[in-house]
């Protein structure tokens, strides 16, 4: 039996159909479930009991369920249970626009950055849609709040689950849904460049965001595996085959990393390489984990990185850090939460 959450309106529209009933009940059935938040189908009163008794029997309607919470003032990390008994961890973060969820797409991570917490258990599976449209419903059903902006970059590679991350996005996207603005939702990736060609011809306004981290191959080579695959040359002329046919600005994100990535050359070389490129760099606190020896930059040091990207005409921002009592680097919640059994 499938999940209703893993449906796209137009899928059930054909389902309606299929079954002899007007297509118009899609509709009704997406705004129980997207606007009113009912939890079974029997809540569901302008439908007639016939055709809720033959939705009982073809799709389940089951909540995800929160295994632990850790709230701090600007930030809520979860830690899900899944049908199966795996766990997820989504983070809301409170922002002055608005509150983002950053959700995961895959059980683990194949892509072994070194600096990374989520990829120290390999993948064990790929997410459902349904998987990820519930981390939605229930951050916002547990906080009492809505969720403006929707951020891909928890546990999980989601150019490796390309299928079902974009019916994910179509799902959350539906205004007779959720209806979660395109430019709401950014997609990151760690530079799967196929799939980047691929994403570069979708419709939807959606934002991509690159996991950069170095300014060389030499570097990513020791940070990021996937750059033996798709090493940097690679990766930027899909972006730029991305910006040709997009128009949209794309994001990159640079982990600083103390004695690793973060010196004043590297900043050079890293405005060298985005020179004439539509896009911004995000220079991100490294998150240090138990686990793992990286060590973040010193403040000084981002500084001084940032001047020079400024200096060099490279758009550029220093993300804020959240979440420091509340373990937010991804996998960190997942990974302690084993330990303490
Ligand atoms: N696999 C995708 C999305 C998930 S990771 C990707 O690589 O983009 C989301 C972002 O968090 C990536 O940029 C990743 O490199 C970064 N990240 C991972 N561990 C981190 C840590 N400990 N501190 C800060 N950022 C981290």
């Amino acid at each position: 039996m499938e999940n209703i959450y893993n449906y796209r309106l137009e899928e059930l529209k054909e389902y309606f159909k299929n079954i002899n009933e007007k297509e118009f009940k899609a509709i009704q059935v997406y705004e129980w479930l997207y606007k009113k938040r009912v939890k079974s189908f029997d809540e569901m009163t302008n439908i007639k009991k016939e055709v809720i008794e033959k939705l009982k029997q073809d799709f389940k309607i089951e909540p995800l369920k929160i295994l632990k919470k850790q709230i701090d003032t600007d930030v809520c990390k979860y830690l899900f249970e899944l049908e199966d008994k795996n766990k997820i961890e989504a983070v809301l973060m409170k922002h002055d626009y608005g509150n983002s969820l950053c959700v995961s797409t895959q059980v683990g991570c194949n892509m072994s950055c070194a600096f990374c917490e989520s990829g120290r258990l390999k993948k064990v599976r790929n997410l459902s849609s349904y998987e990820m449209v519930l981390q939605i419903l229930e951050v916002e059903e547990d906080l009492n709040i809505r969720i403006s902006h929707v951020v891909l970059m928890g546990i999980g590679e989601p150019f490796d689950n390309y299928d079902n991350v974009m019916n994910f996005i179509d799902i959350i996207n539906e205004p007779k849904g959720i209806d979660l603005g395109a430019r709401h939702i950014t997609v990151s990736t760690s530079g799967l460049v196929p799939k980047i060609n691929e994403f570069a011809a979708n419709p939807k306004q959606v934002n991509l965001a690159i996991s950069l981290h170095a300014p060389n191959n030499e570097i990513r080579n020791k940070i990021m595996p996937i750059n033996k695959a798709y090493p940097i040359e690679k990766l930027i002329e899909s972006v730029k085959n991305y910006l040709n046919k997009t128009n949209r600005r794309v994001t990159f994100e640079y982990i600083m990393l103390k004695d690793i990535n973060d010196k004043v050359e590297n900043a050079i070389e890293l405005s060298r390489l985005l020179k004439g490129i539509n896009c911004y760099v995000n220079l991100i606190p490294y998150n240090e984990t138990s686990h793992i020896e990286y060590k973040k930059s010193e403040k000084e040091q981002i500084l001084k990185f940032y001047d020079t990207l400024k200096k060099n005409n490279i758009n550029v921002t220093i993300r804020k850090e959240f979440g420091k009592k509340v373990s937010a680097a991804c996998g960190q919640l997942r990974s302690n939460y084993e330990e303490e059994k």
